[in-house]
């Protein structure tokens, strides 16, 4: 069995989900009752191989961490969250479990490699993994292919990546380098020092601030991890641009509404198949429910049908391309397609 550990975005949408759900007790209280509320068992998942026709079942565990508890630095209680998360999937035997959206970043920001017990439980790290190897896999795809669709010659274009020295970004920064070169890779992060590595490591790169990079790239891959996106109504930048949003929650809080602008759900995976679960229909995150999933979650399904019981992701910054590489093939296996536009979208496919 499989476990997806997820969370919500913001107080105003977890009250709301769980209201919908049918935990009226969790709807009406504060950031406060989420401080304490324990780990939840809120749905049970099936996935069907186009390959193989072999179907794997999994859970979805809501850790009920929100983001507003980094804000209003409730470190204590977001660490407890994950952690409890964590055991609570082990105790229910889940083989590989994936820790969703900021799960994986509180875990290493936070050092949670070092808590070893929790209560009774020992837990066996290598019961998990981020997700985030196949998250880049996606992403770099979804540059590949959506500046195909949008009408973007890579080769001639400047890709910036917002986030770039994080987990997903370097996986995506390395990728990219060695799979799809552009005329110009642009970094984006605050932490120089970082930068500066990251650009070593690469042979190259411009750094730039995010506006910086908003006004000369054709292609911007945002995977910062923001508690809270930006408000980009009056980004300048170049006539043609795709953005590929990547950030859970969201890094753009509102995208540029002119013409000529393409923004594409980042990290987000479509399956041939219907995947049988309620939650994505609940939640609302994605265009069709019934096929998409984040890529994160979708990477321990397809460990699971691999039966491949290991953190295939784990560790800041360890992405490589050869497995970033390895999982795609497995995501293409198994009948996941990064999601792209569609001809609702507006765009001459
Ligand atoms: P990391 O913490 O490893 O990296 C975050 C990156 O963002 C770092 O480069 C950090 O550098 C940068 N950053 C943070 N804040 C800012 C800012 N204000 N301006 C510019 N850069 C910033 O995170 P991950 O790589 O694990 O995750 C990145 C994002 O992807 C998150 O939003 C996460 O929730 C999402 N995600 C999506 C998944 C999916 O399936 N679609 C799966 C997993 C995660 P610095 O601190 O130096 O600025």
């Amino acid at each position: 069995m499989f476990g997806l550990i997820g969370h919500l975005t913001s107080l105003a949408q977890a009250q709301s989900v769980a209201r919908n759900l049918g935990y009226d007790e969790f709807a009406e209280h504060d950031l406060e009752f989420w401080c304490v509320a324990p780990p939840q068992m809120v749905d049970e998942v099936a996935v069907t191989s186009t390959t193989t026709g072999k179907t794997v079942y999994g859970q979805y565990v809501e850790s009920c961490f929100l983001p507003e508890m980094l804000a209003q630095k409730r470190f204590k209680a977001a660490t407890r969250k994950i952690i409890n998360a964590m055991a609570f999937a082990q105790k229910r035997g889940i083989n590989i479990t994936a820790l969703g959206g900021f799960s994986s970043i509180i875990f290493e920001n936070f050092n949670l490699d070092k808590i070893k017990h929790i209560r009774n439980v020992t837990l066996e790290l290598e019961r998990f993994t981020t997700g985030n190897t196949h998250t880049a896999y996606v992403l770099g795809r979804q540059v590949q292919q959506g500046a195909d669709q949008c009408g973007i010659d890579l080769k001639r274009s400047t890709v910036a990546v917002i986030g770039a020295t994080g987990d997903i970004g370097s996986g995506v920064c390395r990728w990219l380098t060695e799979h799809t070169p552009v005329q110009e890779l642009v970094l984006v992060a605050r932490d120089q020092e970082r930068l500066q590595n990251l650009r070593s490591e690469l042979g190259g790169g411009l750094i730039q601030t995010i506006d910086q990079a908003l006004s000369i790239a054709d292609i911007v891959v945002w995977v910062a991890s923001m508690g809270q996106g930006l408000d980009l109504t009056h980004e300048n930048g170049p006539d043609r641009v795709l953005h590929i949003d990547g950030g859970y929650p969201k890094n753009m809080a509102k995208a540029p509404r002119r013409e000529g602008v393409y923004v594409l759900d980042g990290g987000i995976v479509e399956h041939s198949l219907d995947i049988e679960w309620k939650l994505m229909n609940i939640i609302n995150h994605v265009a069709n429910p019934a096929r998409q999933i984040y890529a994160c979650f979708a990477e321990s399904i397809l460990l699971e049908f691999e039966q491949l019981y290991t953190n295939f992701s784990w560790g800041r910054n360890q992405i490589t391309v050869e497995k970033i590489d390895e999982i795609g093939r497995l995501s293409v296996k198994h009948g996941f397609k990064p999601l792209l536009f569609k001809a609702a979208d507006g765009i001459a496919l």
